[in-house]
């Protein structure tokens, strides 16, 4: 069941993944002198190095946990010691038993720990996610921001709406200037807002407004999904989500229902460049009258 759930989302979000992962091959790109990004199957992970003591963001499917070490240990001679997880999906947190049986301490937002030790039905898949095992939990949880302070880097690890889920953390890096966004960001793509796990549109355009306000021109930003940009590629994703939502909202408001709005084609002018990815035009549009109109 974990096994088949792990599957479906991979196939999902379009990873290039074999059925028992066995061509994933864990690339890594250094980022900064301290900073590394290692993309495989699901969702990209972060690697902070210090002198004394290391840092992982997300953790892939367990199927790659091996490999993602063996990647790990080219990089650094130490094990990291700390595993932050940016949300609960199973792209990001499957790995978390066994890098918490690596010795890896686990640090998420309080509603991470509050999907991952519950079962959860995931209404975008129309899909039960049973509970995972206690290993796979959080240790350390925060509700809207904690600061991790190893080998002179300052890690802010902070939640500011709920966007893409109700638990997602964002982890800032101060003096090495990177940003993990987790899927708050799905880079040149539209978002995935997964409106069951309190993910909203409102809230992530709010989010990724105070990211944009917190970084600078210099910033590296790695997004959940895709590859590593700069404000400019970030502020275009945030601009188109604002409009998408702003010309859906003011269809609504003319009276028009979700069939007359999709006929319309609403978002033309977005759907070439933005849904191309695991979230389609007409999926984009339900999120947002979804969203819209619910209670
Ligand atoms: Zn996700």
């Amino acid at each position: 069941m974990k096994h088949g759930f792990v599957l479906f989302f991979a196939l999902l979000l379009q990873t290039t993944v074999a059925q028992d992962y066995a061509d994933v091959v864990i690339e890594t790109k250094q980022i900064t002198d301290e900073f590394y990004v290692l993309f495989g199957a699901g969702g990209n992970i972060g690697l902070y190095v210090g002198e004394e003591e290391s840092l992982l963001i997300d953790a892939q499917f367990a199927p790659l946990s091996e490999r993602i070490l063996e990647a790990v240990d080219r990089l650094t001679n130490h094990r990291p010691d700390y595993l932050l997880n940016t949300h609960w999906h199973g792209d990001h947190t499957g790995g978390n038993g066994n890098f918490a049986d690596e010795g890896m301490r686990i640090y998420a937002h309080e509603q991470v720990y509050e999907r991952l030790s519950t079962d959860q039905f995931m209404k975008a898949f129309s899909r039960e996610v049973p509970a995972r095992p206690s290993n796979f939990w959080p240790r350390v949880t925060f509700g809207e921001s904690m600061t991790l302070h190893i080998d002179g880097e300052t890690i802010l690890f902070f939640h500011h709406h709920d966007g893409h889920t109700d638990g997602d953390g964002l982890v800032l890096f101060v003096e090495n200037n990177v940003i993990h966004m987790g899927d708050v960001f799905f880079e040149g793509k539209y978002p995935f807002v997964d409106l069951g796990s309190g993910g909203s549109v409102e809230g992530l355009v709010k989010t990724l407004d105070q990211v944009l306000f917190t970084i600078n021109e210099e910033t590296h930003i790695v997004p959940g999904h895709g590859k590593v940009v700069k404000k400019p590629e970030l502020q275009a994703y945030r601009d188109m989500i604002a409009d998408c939502h702003e010309i859906i909202g003011a269809m609504i408001e003319e009276g028009l229902d979700y069939e007359s709005i999709l006929t319309k084609d609403p978002l033309k002018k977005y759907n070439e460049q933005w849904g191309q990815g695991f979230i389609k035009p007409d999926r984009w549009v339900n999120t947002i009258y979804t969203d819209l109109t619910r209670e």
